[in-house]
């Protein structure tokens, strides 16, 4: 059995990967960690998600929430998420981080980690998005510059961050394949006279509504034609599955960044 402790257990993903755990026969849930406002706090986290109790309360310590686990698998905040990878780092545990939007100053403190504990680190820990990444790049190269490229995301009212984490890991995927420096090339927004579309530029636009799951287009457009590619995420279960699934194949790696491609066997890069 793996001992998984969850961080931001009563939240939306958190609450279903502490289910998906308690629910899988070769994994063990020995810890909760919940913002110390939240109301779930010193609850049982087995009541606290609909079902029978477990003996382990909703704690706001960090060291009490983790210290038994071997893996933590954390849907939180992006301050919420470096606080936990200091602890993990102090006690060698392995991690899986499903947190998006990190700025560029917090995902740099977060990869120094690396060199000591080794965590899956995905935007989107689906299947079928992290297929979607492999393949943007491929029509990236076979469909060359002439071909603009668009992303649009969509999702509901209550997400924090923009665009999502799963876009710009499209658009980087992208720009690694034209080999060219996203920042240089993303536009992330237009409004009035916005002037020609400059060839090579990366659109990637954002939209919030209602209890959108999660949805990602993206659009290669040239001369008399495009092609349309699109992912729907119909629950927030498959994301959930895939961060079990990389909280089995993380815990006794080799101290480094990995990512779900690596987990899938997508990934061109050696380990
Ligand atoms: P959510 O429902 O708001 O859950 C986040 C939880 O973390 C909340 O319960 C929040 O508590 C808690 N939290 C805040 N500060 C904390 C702290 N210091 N320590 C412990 N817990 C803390 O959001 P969600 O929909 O589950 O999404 C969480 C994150 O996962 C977001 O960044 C989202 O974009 C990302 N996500 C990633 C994937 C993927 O596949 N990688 C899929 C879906 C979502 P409060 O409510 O009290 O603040």
């Amino acid at each position: 059995m793996i001992k998984v402790g969850v961080g931001g257990a009563a939240g939306r993903m958190g609450s279903l990967v502490a289910r998906g755990v308690l629910e899988s026969e070769d994994l063990n849930l020995v810890g909760a960690l919940e913002a110390k406002e939240h109301p779930f706090i010193g609850r049982d986290i087995g009541e606290a998600i609909g079902k029978i109790p477990q003996g382990i309360k909703i704690t706001s310590d960090i060291v009490e929430a983790f210290s038994d686990s071997e893996v933590i698998i954390d849907f939180s905040t992006p301050s919420a998420t470096l606080e936990n990878i200091r602890v993990a780092a102090d006690y060698s545990k392995a991690m899986v981080i499903g947190t998006t939007g990190f700025t560029d100053k917090q995902r740099n403190s977060l990869m120094e980690y690396g060199a000591s504990i080794p965590f899956v680190l995905s935007p989107n820990m689906s299947i079928g998005v992290n297929v979607l990444f492999k393949i943007v790049g491929i029509l990236t190269n076979l469909l060359g510059e002439e071909y603009d490229v668009e992303i649009v995301e969509a999702h509901h009212r209550l997400k924090k961050d923009a665009p999502s984490g799963t876009a710009k890991g499209l658009a980087l995927a992208i720009a690694k394949a034209r080999e060219v420096d996203l920042e240089q090339h993303a536009r992330y927004e237009r409004y009035g006279s916005i002037g020609e579309r400059p060839m090579g530029e990366i659109g990637i636009q954002t939209v919030r509504a209602g209890d959108i799951v999660g949805e990602h287009t993206v659009y290669f457009a040239g001369g008399g034609e495009r092609i349309e590619i699109t992912h729907r995420a119909h629950s927030r279960e498959n994301f959930a599955r895939g961060a079990l699934r990389a909280a089995r194949w993380i815990v006794h790696k080799q101290p480094g960044v990995y990512t779900m491609m690596d987990v899938l066997g997508l990934s061109n890069e050696d380990r």
